[in-house]
């Protein structure tokens, strides 16, 4: 009597793989050009038809189910229908990545964000399916006002910040090379965060706010050192030395094993891009690996994570966190909305 379990189960018991999230930001052509003052974004050019079944092969190869944020305003176009529709089909969460896709939107007043998610919610679940419970601002935007409204509204977790020091300096390099007027600047003065987004926690915690449940699944960076180690980031790093980006990303894993990190890893759609796939946005620096390339290098990367976790979505990641008794709490701290 009783249950037979195979050797192999058994030793699945005595050492189960702690889980790891993926996600995806689905940013578009016209919400990169519309954030660089780019001409051109107003008719809401696509890639989604390119990039999406690319993505969706690459995974089911893999048979990863992931987060796709999706973005309000592309859910609302016809064109881009099948391109969302297959992303339900294919068994993966879709979390909202907002409306307009503005990494201003913690300028917003509380009305303003209330509405923006509200039409962001309406449009992707009309076309995938999903009602989201996940959220991702842009440009990892995040205000005081947007975690009150996550939480009126119901959402399990917010996964907006990105703890590392080296936000000021992407946004240095990206006014560099946009051609922005003063008022632009004024709106685009946070993007890619403070200095002291580097002194968020990398671990999942609660938001302290009324009595929310709210969840916060940070973008993992580099224990200790706060750097990225988000794919885009490593694709860059590749540019510089190719051998260099997996051995950062194998430390990066070694210092989550280490101090009990488990990885939340970002991916976008640039990193399954190249310059044939779509052109006016050469101020990435990594479009100019070719996709083959890039392919491979996502790959290894996901191999490694694959390695050492069971790689699950956003939702079961903030599920198991929220679980955990004796979770950390912490206070919002982030940037009020526009007070006039
Ligand atoms: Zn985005």
């Amino acid at each position: 009597m009783g249950l037979c379990y195979s050797r192999f189960e058994i030793s699945q018991m005595k050492t189960p793989k702690p889980i790891a999230s993926v996600s995806l930001d689905l940013d578009n052509k016209w919400s990169y050009l519309k954030t660089h003052g780019s001409p051109g974004w107003e008719s809401f050019p696509t890639y989604l038809d390119v990039v999406v079944p690319r993505v969706l092969s690459f995974l089911e190869k893999r048979k990863l189910a992931i987060t796709f944020f999706v973005v309000g305003q592309d859910a609302a176009l016809e064109k881009n229908r099948e391109a969302l529709a297959a992303i339900n089909r294919a068994g993966h969460e879709i979390g909202n990545h907002s409306f307009h896709h503005e990494p201003w939107l913690h300028l917003y007043s509380e009305g303003q964000i209330e509405s923006e998610l509200a039409r962001a919610e309406e449009h992707i679940e009309r076309v995938t399916e999903q009602k989201p419970v996940g959220f991702r601002g842009p440009g990892f935007s995040l205000s005081h006002a947007t975690v009150k409204s996550l939480v009126r509204r119901g959402y399990l977790y917010d996964a907006s910040t990105l703890p590392t020091f080296l936000g000021p300096l992407a946004r240095v390099y990206y006014f560099m090379t946009a051609k922005l007027s003063p008022q632009e600047k004024r709106e685009r003065k946070a993007l890619f965060g403070h200095f002291s987004e580097g002194l968020r926690p990398i671990k999942p915690y609660r938001w302290q706010i009324a009595d929310s449940g709210l969840i916060e699944i940070p973008v993992t960076t580099m224990p200790v050192f706060k750097l990225p180690i988000h794919v885009s980031y490593l694709l860059y790093l590749s540019l510089l030395a190719p051998a260099l980006a997996l051995s950062y990303f194998r430390t990066a894993l070694a210092l989550c094993r280490l101090t009990h990190v488990q990885p939340s890893l970002l991916l976008h759609p640039l990193d399954f891009l190249d310059s044939n796939d779509v052109q006016d946005l050469s101020f990435f620096p990594a479009m100019k690996l070719p996709s083959e390339k890039k392919l491979a290098i996502v790959n290894a990367v996901i191999g490694l994570l694959a390695n050492e976790y069971t790689l699950v979505t956003l939702r079961q990641h903030a599920f198991e966190v929220s679980q955990i008794q004796n979770l950390a709490f912490v206070e919002p701290r982030l940037l009020e909305q526009r007070s006039s």
